[in-house]
């Protein structure tokens, strides 16, 4: 399939409080954001017309850019506001929402005291981050970067930055012919994937690396609610990469991977189970919830 440039779409963006066709959504090319990556998003989807925990996104938006210094000008309820208000001018029920915020381009230096602040808000179709492959299971490389200590990067923040070297790894796993790579952390430990965080089953049980260094999903705390409902043990710790051959079952859980099986990771195969199984049904049928049934479930 032809890929359609993201700057040659119809529709509208929502940008700076004003909703803009598409192709006017422009920024000067002496921008800080791009620059110097002063920029922090969220990635939400919409399940018919529901934006699944949009406020947890626009907390973390808000969030993402205190740990970077800045205040989005905009209140939380304004920014969910306006994520629905994107979905229905652009007649969209399902959908992925791309809320972004950077500073501007009033100073173009490291310090960047007197950038004013933006906000733009974007929505498009897309089914899921792996096509096909993805109830197969997904294949995984051995990522050669590694997540940096959190002294090292703001790694709390969804900063643009820090998918540098994201796209490095997938870029490298891509030509060696996997989906997506895995990635550890500073220490030489388990992390994540590029886009989304990493389950594993160890002995029946439902096992994550803590998110010291990486972001903790909203999709991973939904999966952990989840697979407790359905009691089974969930455990948060450190997991070393020798670990990884003993691992029954693995899977991924992110905003736009949901809950993925995972077939490979470098040299170990896995069959996706009965527990990656169960988790991809309740994930599925929570997102298309009611967002006060979302909430409830969550109580
Ligand atoms: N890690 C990274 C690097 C991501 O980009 C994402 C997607 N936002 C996640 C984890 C999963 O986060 P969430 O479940 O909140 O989408």
């Amino acid at each position: 399939m032809a890929l359609v440039p993201f700057d040659d779409r119809d529709g509208w963006i929502w940008f700076d409080g004003e909703m803009v066709p598409w192709r006017d959504a422009k920024l000067h090319v002496l921008t800080h954001g791009l620059h110097y990556a002063s920029g922090v998003f969220e990635g939400e989807r919409a399940y018919e017309g529901n934006i699944f925990k949009l406020r947890e996104h626009t907390d973390r938006l808000i969030g993402s850019g205190k740990i970077l210094g800045f205040d989005i000008p905009w209140t939380a309820d304004e920014i969910d506001a306006a994520c629905v208000a994107v979905l229905e001018k652009n007649n969209f029920t399902n959908a992925y929402v791309r809320p972004i915020a950077w500073r501007g381009s009033e100073m173009l230096a490291v310090s960047a005291q007197q950038t004013k602040i933006h906000l733009a808000i974007a929505a498009w179709a897309w089914p899921n981050l792996f096509g096909d492959n993805r109830m197969k299971g997904v294949r995984l490389g051995m990522a050669q970067w590694r997540r940096p200590a959190p002294d090292t990067a703001p790694t709390a923040s969804k900063a643009a930055g820090l998918y540098m070297i994201g796209t490095l790894s997938k870029h490298q796993a891509e030509a060696e012919g996997f989906d997506d790579a895995m990635m550890l952390d500073y220490k030489g430990d388990v992390a994540e994937a590029t886009g989304a965080n990493a389950f594993f089953v160890f002995n029946g049980e439902v096992h994550t690396p803590k998110p010291v260094c990486f972001l903790d999903g909203i999709t991973r705390r939904t999966v952990m609610k989840l697979a407790k409902a359905r009691q089974m043990t969930v455990v948060e710790r450190t997991i070393k990469v020798e670990e990884l051959k003993d691992a029954t079952e693995v899977f991924l859980a992110g905003t736009a991977a949901e809950v993925t099986p995972v077939r490979q990771i470098g040299e170990h195969h896995y069959t996706p189970g009965q527990i990656t199984e169960t988790l991809i049904g309740d994930y599925e049928a929570l997102v298309r919830m009611s967002p006060e049934e979302v909430a409830r479930r969550a109580a």
